[in-house]
C-alpha cells in the first residue's frame, strides 16, 4: 500500500491529505495510460474481487531469518506487537512446526467480520484493507484509508464504463 503509518513512521508526521492523494493519484493514472502503463493500487482495481485483502487470513507462509512463521509479511520479529496474531509456528531441525488452530482462527480477518463494511459499495473491491493496519488502529481501518478506496474505485468504474 502506498499509504500507511507504520513503526515510528507512525509517530510524529504530519496526517495523510486524503483529498490531495486522490487528486494526484488519479493524474498519475492518467499519465501512465498515455504511456500504456498499467498503474493499480491495493484494493481499488476493480478486475479482482475478493472477500479478504491479503494472505495474512492464514494461507501466507512467511519464513524469518529466525525460523519462525509469519502470515505478515510486516511481522517479522517475535516482538512484533501483533506477533501473537500472525506468527503460527517456526522452522527448526524437526521441519516445520505450525500452530493450526491459531493459523485457522486468521480466517475471522475477512470482510464479513467487519459491520461497518457492509454498506459499503466498494467492500468487494477493497475486502475490508489490510489486516496488520485494521488491528494497528483498533480493528477499524483509518478513515482515510476509507475516503481514498472509495474515491478510486467510484473513479475506476467510472472510467472504464467511459471507455466501454
Ligand atoms: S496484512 Fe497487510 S501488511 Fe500484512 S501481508 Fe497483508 S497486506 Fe501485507
Ligand atoms: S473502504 Fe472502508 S468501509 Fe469500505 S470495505 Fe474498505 S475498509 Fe470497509
Amino acid at each position: 500500500m502506498p499509504f500507511s503509518a507504520i513503526g515510528s513512521g507512525a509517530i510524529g508526521i504530519t496526517p495523510l491529505n486524503p483529498q490531495l492523494f486522490i487528486d494526484n493519484y488519479v493524474k498519475s493514472k492518467k499519465i501512465a495510460k498515455q504511456y500504456d502503463i498499467h498503474l493499480s493500487m491495493a484494493g481499488t482495481q476493480i478486475d479482482k474481487i475478493n472477500t479478504y485483502f491479503c494472505g495474512a487470513i492464514g494461507s501466507n507462509c512467511i519464513v524469518t531469518p529466525e525460523g519462525q512463521i509469519s502470515t505478515c509479511s510486516r511481522v517479522t520479529k517475535g516482538n512484533d506487537p501483533l506477533a501473537s496474531v500472525f506468527m503460527i509456528g517456526e522452522v527448526n531441525k524437526s521441519g516445520f512446526l505450525v500452530d493450526e488452530k491459531k493459523a485457522s482462527e486468521l480466517i475471522h480477518l475477512n470482510l464479513y467480520s467487519f459491520n461497518y463494511c457492509q454498506p459499503c459499495f466498494a467492500k468487494y473491491v477493497c475486502s475490508g484493507g489490510c489486516p496488520h493496519d485494521r488491528l494497528s488502529f483498533g480493528n477499524a481501518m483509518p478513515e482515510y484509508w476509507c475516503e481514498i478506496v472509495r474515491n478510486i474505485v467510484w473513479y475506476e468504474i467510472r472510467d472504464l464504463a467511459i471507455e466501454q
